[in-house]
């Protein structure tokens, strides 16, 4: 059991720890490295006012440190008499900031070289080079964000897609912060009933009907599971939805793969069996991200190196979300295709689509599209069908616009929920098997540990280490 004390104290003693650093004056580059119109240079700390104060020297003599918040002054930046920029300086003051202490933004000219020189003026003058992602931590510190919103920032910086972006501004908004506050308040609530009876334990009394109990347990499950549910799909948005193309070599699979890229990336050859190796492609279709990967043609070779490409094209899309067959509609019968379909997982989902369709007659069409397996059918030389195509990919994955559910795409979530899934599940076997008070009260509060320990309620340095060691610096 972990006790809540040992938490609580251990959490005090982290906090303490960290925030020691924070009597630190930070300093880093915000913005993207290299050369740019402007460039922002964040400062954060105690003595963030005072520093740049130290190096700025406004037209008409106004001082940053007289300055209110939210204001910005234009004026330059020397070292000496030496002229390094002409700057914007905005203001931000303990504790209506990012970090949540006073800060300073400059806004310079974005050479290389003017960021570097302020910088090293910074550094002179007391501050601190920042760690990566100190400024997302102290916010986090200084009570601004939890960590699951911190993680959220992060998430959004590295967004590629609209889905990305859907999934990681709902957390940074604290979205899913506030449905895991709810699990856990109703975990304190069943607590609270259960740690009534442990009470008065030498009585043999029991406060809490059983049957409520494990109603209520059972709700704290489905909401847990719904979540650990929707990680597949967090995940698969997150890194690029993974679909293989798999067909006869000839089939069209690197120019389909090419129209769907609008570029000439994969190798196209009518030899047969040229993409012996797998290739993928990441790119973005009506707001998610896909990864495609086109493998080697499906036949029975000889060949030793196309027989490593055909047998890794079949592991390839045991680890897809689903798999694109496709065939040469001039070549093959629907008897074909289906004798290939039945070589292939049964288990992952497919999308069969029938290509060269350019190549064929009306009456050859009709054969396919009223046959059983209903192909989908393009051209993908003069790319006919690929908005079809393109539609069906969105489908399979049941990606649906600005739906409200909370989907977590964060594998340290994950695993903290599968944990507190795990301790849930112990406490409703407990339940039916009436099992002490004392174990159950044990489990819901493992369970209630976990819940927490996302939104950092309960963390260790450890952990926190590795979130933020994972922000780029000046975030
Ligand atoms: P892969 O071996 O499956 O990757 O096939 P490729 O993409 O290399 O295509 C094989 C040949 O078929 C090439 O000559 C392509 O130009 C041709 N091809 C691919 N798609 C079509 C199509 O829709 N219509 C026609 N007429 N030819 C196509």
């Amino acid at each position: 059991m972990i006790s809540d004390s040992i938490i609580i104290f251990t959490n005090f003693a982290i906090k303490i720890l960290l925030m020691d650093n924070t009597r630190s004056t930070i300093c880093a580059i915000a913005t993207a490295p290299g050369n740019g119109a402007i460039a922002v240079i964040r400062v954060s700390g105690p003595d963030a006012i005072a520093i740049s104060n130290s190096i700025f020297y406004s037209k008409n003599k106004i001082e940053i440190k007289d300055k209110e918040a939210y204001s910005i002054i234009f004026g330059d930046i020397k070292e000496g008499e030496e002229l390094i920029d002409e700057v914007l300086i905005s203001i931000f003051k303990n504790p209506k900031s990012y970090t949540g202490e006073d800060s300073i933004e400059i806004s310079c000219h974005g050479s290389i070289y003017i960021q570097q020189r302020i910088l090293e003026l910074l550094i002179k003058n007391g501050a601190i080079l920042a760690e990566p992602g100190e400024f997302t931590q102290r916010a986090f510190l200084n009570g601004k964000m939890d960590l699951a919103q911190a993680e959220g920032v992060a998430d959004l910086i590295a967004s590629e897609s609209r889905a990305m972006h859907q999934i990681s501004i709902q957390q940074l908004k604290g979205g899913f912060s506030s449905e895991l506050e709810l699990l856990r308040a109703e975990m304190l609530n069943f607590s609270a009933l259960i740690e009534l009876e442990l009470d008065f334990s030498e009585e043999d009394v029991e406060f809490a009907d059983r049957t409520a109990l494990s109603k209520l347990v059972n709700k704290l499950d489905k909401s847990i599971s719904k979540l650990l549910d929707s990680f597949s799909y967090g995940n698969a948005i997150k890194n690029g939805v993974p679909v293989t193309i798999v067909g006869r070599p000839n089939a069209g699979k690197s120019t389909l793969l090419n129209a769907l890229l609008n570029e000439e990336r994969a190798i196209v050859s009518s030899i047969a069996g040229t993409t012996r190796d797998t290739i993928e492609e990441l790119f973005v279709i009506g707001g998610v991200q896909f990864r495609f990967i086109d493998t080697a043609g499906l036949r029975k070779t000889e060949d030793e190196i196309e027989q490593i490409g055909v047998q890794r094209a079949l592991d390839k899309i045991e680890k897809s979300a689903f798999y694109i067959y496709l065939f040469d509609s001039q070549l093959m019968s629907i008897q074909d295709v289906a004798e290939d379909l039945s070589q292939l997982s049964q288990d992952v989902p497919r999308i069969i689509v029938a290509n060269k369709l350019d190549l064929i007659s009306t009456e050859r069409l009709s054969e396919f599209t009223n046959s059983l397996l209903k192909p989908l059918t393009i051209s993908a030389r003069q790319k006919g069908g690929i908005e079809d195509l393109k539609k069906a990919l969105l489908e399979k994955i049941n990606y649906k616009e600005n739906q409200n559910n909370i989907v977590i795409s964060n594998i340290r979530h994950f695993e903290a929920l599968t944990k507190a899934k795990e301790a849930i599940d112990r406490v409703l076997v407990g339940i039916e098997s009436n099992i002490q008070t004392d174990f159950l009260a044990m489990d819901m509060r493992d369970a209630s540990y976990f819940i927490g320990s996302i939104t950092g309620n309960i963390s260790n340095d450890d952990v926190l280490g590795n979130i933020f060691q994972n922000f780029c610096i000046g975030k």
